[in-house]
């Protein structure tokens, strides 16, 4: 099977902050399959950067600023890439505003986690793939 994955997932330093998610089990998850790696926001911002959050259907950094139209076309370029490649299923990390399926934070930035999709999540089910949080493996 090949498998997109957040790639903060698999170690890249990619986060924010430029950390990653690290996660063995993950790790051991994907023996055997064809891993991609993939993450829109570094597609299209540095890292580190500003923490983002969703704020209704805009997306907003922890200095006000908007950024829907940067981390959009994020996402358009790694669902494009995602479909040339024709990937069978997308691991995304939980919570982040870009790659959360269940849970994302509120756009106030205080830590208050409501349901919802970050945006990369409902591009990709939207466009047909199937996604699942990383937590719910
Ligand atoms: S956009 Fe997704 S892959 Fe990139 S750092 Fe955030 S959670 Fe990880």
């Amino acid at each position: 099977m090949k498998i997109a994955v957040s790639a903060c997932l698999l170690g890249q330093n990619c986060k924010y902050n430029g950390g990653n998610n690290f996660s063995s089990a993950l790790a051991a998850y994907l023996k055997g399959h064809e891993v991609v790696p993939v993450c829109p926001e570094c597609l299209v911002f540095p890292t580190p950067r500003p923490r983002i959050e969703r704020r209704g259907d805009r997306v907003i950094n922890e200095f006000g600023e908007d950024v829907t139209e940067a981390l959009t076309e994020g996402v358009r370029r790694s669902v494009f890439a995602l479909k040339e490649l024709g990937v069978d299923l997308v691991i995304l990390q939980s919570r982040s505003p870009s790659c959360g399926v269940n849970q994302i934070y509120d756009g106030t930035f205080s830590g208050v986690k409501i349901p919802g999709k970050g945006v990369f999540a409902e591009a990709l089910i939207k466009s047909g793939f199937s996604v699942k949080d990383v937590e719910d493996l």
